[in-house]
């Protein structure tokens, strides 16, 4: 008997690819997730794991280009843009600049909130009912500050949460050492976020897809899709780098800082800076925090991951390039031995460092929905800094898509034909 079951094909298998493919099993359908690497350690893996409604407002906000600027003559500053003459970058760098305005930014605010409250209760679900584990705690979110000057903004910052109804206080250093005894010695204040949530990465990501396996999932690993067909009647083919053809009903390219690459073959622009980051996660520490926190002059992020501590930062435009960039790692080095005197520069020399590619959108908003030029073919990306905190929401936006042409949280700011 012929199976009558629609049968999703999903590019790429990181948060975003999960996240769809849970979804779409969940709806009843046939999934296949494909992935060039083993998917063992993309961008979803070493990153901070903040599940933040704090994140309210995009990377492309009124102030962070002159920010940047500034932090560009630094060697051990948090961000750096290479400087060349590539007709992408300096697109997608054009858009990024238009797009930092007050009004974009507020308009924003609400979009991405009630994003990633939604993702928090898909996430909290499957802990509970799904039995999986991932450390998720929901217990709030300090920045921590070390000058007045930062203080001020975080209480600027605060006050525009407090209007879009996301709870938000300034604490002293008093009330910080009370909640964080261990917080570093110069810190004159925070800002706090109650309703933050942190998780383990890594153990999202292994646990889902063990899930997802289990229920019937396929995975077709080291299989590059190299390019998408769609026929007439909107039947879906993808084309392996062996030449291996898979037929399906549905396509989603949820591939992170290599989506553009597929989607300009479909004549779809949909503009994509790799954003290079780095993390450090320290096993068994001296002591451990129960807070997420930032320590905000660094833009370092400190998460609590199980029996270990993870230090993540730095944003660099460099490419696709994955090499290592010395001065960027020290200064998170240096945050740690903030945070942990116990330790020694030559000590954290011996760690490993992760890096991980953020897929940057031009305009700091994700790319999630349907493709207009095709009839079954969708995508979820662009997530830049909010991948974990994002892509729950959106592979339900897929799903609902999919099986009703409509999603409660739909929104022309993550509409994926914006940049055609
Ligand atoms: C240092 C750092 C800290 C971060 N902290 C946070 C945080 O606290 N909270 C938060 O929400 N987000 C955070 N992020 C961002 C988050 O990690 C990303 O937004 C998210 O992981 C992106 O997920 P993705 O699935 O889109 O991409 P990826 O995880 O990169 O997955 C894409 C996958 O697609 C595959 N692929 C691509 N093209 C193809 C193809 N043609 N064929 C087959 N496979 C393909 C790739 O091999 C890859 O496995 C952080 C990122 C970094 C670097």
């Amino acid at each position: 008997m012929q199976n009558s079951k629609k049968h999703a094909l999903i590019v790429g298998a990181g948060v975003s690819g999960l996240a769809t493919a849970y979804h779409l099993n969940q709806a009843g359908m046939d999934v296949t997730v494909f992935d060039k690497t083993d998917a063992t350690n993309n961008c979803s893996f070493g990153n901070a794991g903040l599940i933040a409604p704090r994140y309210i407002i995009p990377l492309a906000s009124p102030g962070v280009i002159s920010q940047g600027l500034g932090y560009m003559l630094k060697k051990e500053s948090p961000f750096y843009i290479h400087p060349r003459l590539n007709k992408d970058l300096i697109s997608w760098l054009w858009k990024f600049k238009k797009a930092a305005t007050a009004e974009r930014a507020k308009a924003a605010g609400p979009v991405l909130r009630d994003m990633i409250r939604r993702n928090q209760k898909i996430l909290e679900d499957l802990q509970e009912k799904d039995n999986l584990e991932f450390s998720y705690h929901k217990n709030g979110h300090l920045t921590l500050c070390e000058t007045t000057a930062t203080l001020e903004k975080e209480k600027k910052a605060a006050e525009r949460a407090e209007e879009l109804g996301v709870e938000a206080k300034i604490l002293s250093a008093e009330e910080v050492f009370k909640m964080e005894p261990n917080a570093p010695k110069n810190t004159i204040g925070a800002s706090f976020y109650p309703e933050d949530a942190h998780l383990h990465s890594n153990q999202l990501m292994i646990n889902l897809r063990q899930l997802l396996q289990e229920r019937g999932v396929q995975f077709k690993l080291h299989t590059e899709i190299k390019s998408i067909i769609e026929s007439s009647t909107g039947e879906v083919q993808a084309i392996s780098a062996a030449k291996e053809s898979f037929t399906g009903d549905y396509l989603v390219v949820c591939g992170g800082a290599w989506t553009a690459d597929l989607m300009k073959k479909l004549q779809v622009n949909v503009p994509i800076q790799a954003g290079k980051g780095y993390s450090i996660t320290l096993k068994n520490p001296p002591n451990s925090s129960r807070y997420n926190f930032t320590m905000e002059e660094k833009k370092v992020a400190v998460t609590p991951m199980g029996d270990a501590m993870r230090f993540a930062g730095t944003m660099e435009i460099v490419g696709r390039d994955m090499s290592i960039t010395a001065p960027k790692v020290n200064a998170i080095k240096k945050a740690i031995l903030e945070f942990f005197p116990e330790y020694s520069m030559e000590d954290l020399n011996k760690e490993d460092v992760w890096v991980g590619l953020r897929p940057c959108s031009a305009d700091g908003m994700p790319y999630i929905g349907k493709i207009n030029t095709r009839k079954n073919i969708y995508i979820s990306s662009g997530y830049s800094m909010v991948g974990m905190s994002l892509s729950f929401t959106a592979g339900e936006i897929i799903k609902e898509l999919i099986t009703t042409g409509k999603a409660t949280l739909l929104n022309p700011l993550i509409d994926p034909n914006r940049f055609n």
